[in-house]
Formats: structure tokens, C-alpha cells, sequence
């Protein structure tokens, strides 16, 4: 089989101008780290604007996006229903430190759909799985949290500990994956002390350490699919492990800030059948603004302020253009009840698809989905936990994200992270993303 001719590179002028400027401003350059492209090389492409299932980066390249923002615009970009709604929220006023209807709309919205008695609404994800944490500590007066290698939940200091995204990709372009854990400079030995680390997907391991060290368990907090060691999909006896953590007295958090809303209305709960004390939101909830949220039970989360003694507060939480998006956007996913139908529809089809690319070009790969995630990685697989991600050849999935992005295909730019389908992808953009595929993998196939 002969290689296709290589993409011409792409010429990238604007973007390179400004990531030089950004350099000097901003460490990095960007203001999140996979953003960067360390991983896989190059430029990362500057964005203009965004439209349905495609970006425009600075130099007028026309990209077709599987990211998603890393998940909240599920509904494509610049929805109209979600621009409208933005648009009459602004004219009322951006801020007001005082509550207003929509907090109560978006809380009565989440409530309705996922089951959770009491919601808090926050800015980000980091702050509502930060937010959970200490409400476990302080509804169970115990200090010690239990994770799992390789979930990501936020960059509070106790979660950078054995922790997946951004970590895990620093971690594999710095040769130390399967070594030491990838943790950050500046937390304290003496909090991550206070955070166990357990393995996914090991209910043997998880059942010992409940064990050993259940008693003084405040929170066990997981994702229930992983996206942030690529995607990794739990076992039933896993889950099974994880609901016996209860009857040690810990809480069950489910960290729904990527899946909530986006593999059921009522996320990864719904469709797994799961029963967590608390769960935590980000990305959808808020329709591509900084929203966050963390609720449950009433009895638990009536330990917060100012109802309880478990503090916690926000200038901008439950801001109204950030609830206004979120409510336009949930509302628009509830009012279209073949949504999730076609996003597993295109998905499972775009995985199949990429398996058969794969194979005819003689690239060894193995593909996880749940719904609308999905990562490839490069290994024979199966892939079911940290350990399994961190055997892929990180390479060649470099050369194949780069072989992609030449040819208008804007995948997440790290081995370790999930791609996201938005409503807006559809036919003509499923025989597209195949067909840069194919052509990416029987370059990567010809380089080898
Ligand atoms: N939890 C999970 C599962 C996530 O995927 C993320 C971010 O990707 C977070 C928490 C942190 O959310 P944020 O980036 O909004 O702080």
C-alpha cells in the first residue's frame, strides 16, 4: 500500500504571531495547559470564532472540531436558542451579586433531571468537586478522600495527586508515565497525605483499602466514565466496589463535570444506574460559560452556608449570563428527545470507521466510546485503566493529530483526552473526519 502525498502544511502565520505574544504575557503561552500542543508538536492553532461544528482559527483555516471546549458546547457552537438567550440576558444586566430567577430555573432544572435534591452553583468545575470535598469532610468529620489513578478532577491542591489530563500529558512528554505519580510542584506532601489513591477498574484493590482505611474515609470521588486518561469505561463489578464504599460511611461522589449531560439528560447516573451521595457538574451546565455546580442529597448538602457550617462562596456564582446559557442549553437538550439517539448514532459510526481506517492502513489501535466520547489510542489494547493509556504509543498519535490538523480535522491535541460529538456533526462531517483519517493513518503507516 503507498502512502498518500502529505498534507501541505498549513500556513499558520497569525497563530504563530500570536502564540509568540502570548509567551511573553502568559506562561505558556495559553491560559490552560493541553491548549499548548507540548504533546504533539507545532503551533497550536489561535481560534477567531466558531459555528456549529467548525472553528475558524486566526489565519482563516476552517477547522471541523472534536473538542468541543472539552465538552460543554454539545449543541454545536454559537447555538441560536443559546446566543438569544445571552443576547437578553446582557441587555438586563451582567452582575449582580444578589440572586436572581434564572439560579432558580437552573437549579430547579438540574434538580429535575439528575435527581439531586439541592444544588450550589459555582464557576468552574475545579470549584464544585474543591466545594464537594470539603462538604463531605464537614457532613462526615473525616479528612482522608479516596481517588482514583488517572480520574482528573480539578486542579484543587488535594486532586493533583495520580491525577489524568493535563498532568498525565505533561507526565508522558516528560518519559515519566508508569513511574512516579505526575503531581504538582506546590501541594504540600501534608495534603496529598490526605488523599488515597486507588486504581480504576480494580474492585479487589478498591474493596482492600475500604478495608484497611474505610473508617476514615470522608469522600470517595471518581469519574464515572473517565475521559481524562483517555476514555475508560467501568466495569459493573467496579461500580458494584464503589457502592459498597458507602456502607463504610464515606460519600460517593460521582464527578459528572464531563459526563453529566452529555451521556443521558441525567449523565452518567441515569445511564449507569449509579446512586452517589453528591455529584459535581461543569462544562454543559453552564452552555460554554464558566459555570460549575455540586448538589444531592438535602440532608448532606444542607451543611452548606449559610444553612450549615461548611463554608463556601462566589462573587460571580450563579451569574446570569452564565445561567441564562446554561438554561437555554439544558432547555434545548430536553426539548429534542432523539438528541442522544443520533449522538451515539455518529459516534459508534465514527469509531467503527476509524478502526476499519486503521486496520486497512496496518496502524494498531483500540477505540473506547461510551455515547459521545471517544478516544483512539494507539496500542492493541483493551484499555481500562491508567496503567493501560499509559502503554500507547504517544508518537504516533502525535503524527496522526498532526496529519488531521493538516487536512481540517482539529482533534484533542493529547493521547490522553477525550474527542466530544456535538449535535451539529452529521453526515457530511462523519464521511469527512473518515476520510482525513484514512488518509492520516497511511501517512503515519508510509513514515514508519
Ligand atoms: N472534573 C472533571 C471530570 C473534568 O473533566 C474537569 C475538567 O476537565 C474538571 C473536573 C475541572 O473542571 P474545570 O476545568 O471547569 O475547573
Amino acid at each position: 500500500m503507498t502512502a498518500p502525498p502529505q498534507a501541505a502544511p498549513p500556513v499558520t502565520t497569525v497563530s504563530q504571531e500570536l502564540f509568540a505574544r502570548a509567551r511573553r504575557v502568559t506562561p505558556g503561552g495559553v491560559n490552560s495547559p493541553v491548549r499548548a500542543f507540548k504533546s504533539v508538536g507545532g503551533t497550536p492553532r489561535f481560534i477567531a470564532s466558531a459555528s456549529g461544528a467548525f472553528l475558524t482559527d486566526a489565519d482563516g483555516h476552517r477547522l471541523l472540531d472534536y473538542i468541543g471546549s472539552w465538552g460543554p458546547m454539545i449543541l454545536g457552537h454559537d447555538h441560536a436558542g443559546v446566543r438569544q438567550a445571552l443576547v437578553e440576558a446582557a441587555q438586563s444586566g451582567t452582575s449582580f451579586g444578589a440572586p436572581g430567577w434564572r439560579e432558580v430555573a437552573l437549579a430547579e432544572t438540574v434538580t429535575r433531571l439528575t435527581g439531586a435534591q439541592k444544588v450550589r452553583f459555582v464557576s468552574s468545575g475545579t470549584e464544585a468537586t474543591m466545594s464537594a470535598l470539603r462538604l463531605a469532610r464537614g457532613y462526615t468529620g473525616r479528612k482522608y478522600i479516596l481517588k482514583f489513578r488517572g480520574n482528573y478532577h480539578g486542579h484543587a491542591d488535594g486532586l493533583l495527586v495520580e491525577a489524568g489530563s493535563g498532568l498525565m500529558t505533561d507526565a508522558a512528554a516528560l518519559g515519566h508515565l508508569g513511574g512516579a505519580a505526575p503531581s504538582s510542584a506546590g501541594v504540600p506532601a501534608e495534603y496529598a497525605a490526605l488523599t488515597l489513591v486507588s486504581e480504576y477498574n480494580d474492585p479487589a484493590a478498591l474493596d482492600a483499602l475500604l478495608a484497611a482505611r474505610g473508617h476514615e474515609i470522608a469522600a470517595v470521588i471518581f469519574e464515572p466514565v473517565v475521559g481524562n486518561a483517555g476514555v475508560l469505561i467501568p466495569t459493573p463489578e467496579f461500580l458494584a466496589a464503589l457502592h459498597r464504599s458507602r456502607k463504610r460511611g464515606a460519600l460517593l461522589i460521582a464527578d459528572e463535570v464531563m459526563t453529566g449531560f452529555r451521556l443521558a439528560l441525567g449523565g452518567a447516573t441515569e445511564l449507569l444506574g449509579l446512586t452517589p451521595d453528591l455529584s459535581c457538574w461543569g462544562k454543559i451546565i453552564g452552555g460554554g460559560l464558566p459555570v460549575g455546580a455540586y448538589g444531592g442529597r438535602a440532608e448532606v448538602m444542607d451543611y452548606v452556608s449559610p444553612q450549615g457550617p461548611v463554608y463556601q462562596a462566589g462573587t460571580l456564582s450563579g451569574n446570569p449570563l452564565a445561567m441564562a446559557a446554561g438554561l437555554a442549553t439544558l432547555h434545548a437538550l430536553e426539548a429534542d428527545p432523539g438528541l442522544y439517539g443520533r449522538l451515539e448514532n455518529y459516534t459508534a459510526r465514527l469509531a467503527q470507521g476509524l478502526l476499519a481506517a486503521a486496520a486497512e492502513a496496518g496502524v494498531v489501535v483500540c477505540v473506547n466510546r461510551v455515547g459521545s466520547m471517544l478516544t483512539v489510542f494507539f496500542q492493541a489494547g483493551p484499555v481500562a485503566s491508567y496503567q493501560d493509556a499509559a502503554h500507547s504509543d504517544t508518537a504516533a498519535f502525535a503524527a496522526w493529530f498532526q496529519g488531521l490538523l493538516a487536512r481540517g480535522v482539529y482533534w484533542a491535541p493529547s493521547q490522553f483526552e477525550s474527542i466530544f460529538v456535538s449535535a451539529a456533526h452529521g453526515e457530511t462531517e462523519l464521511e469527512a473526519t473518515l476520510s482525513v483519517a484514512r488518509a492520516a493513518f497511511l501517512e503515519l503507516r508510509g513514515a514508519r
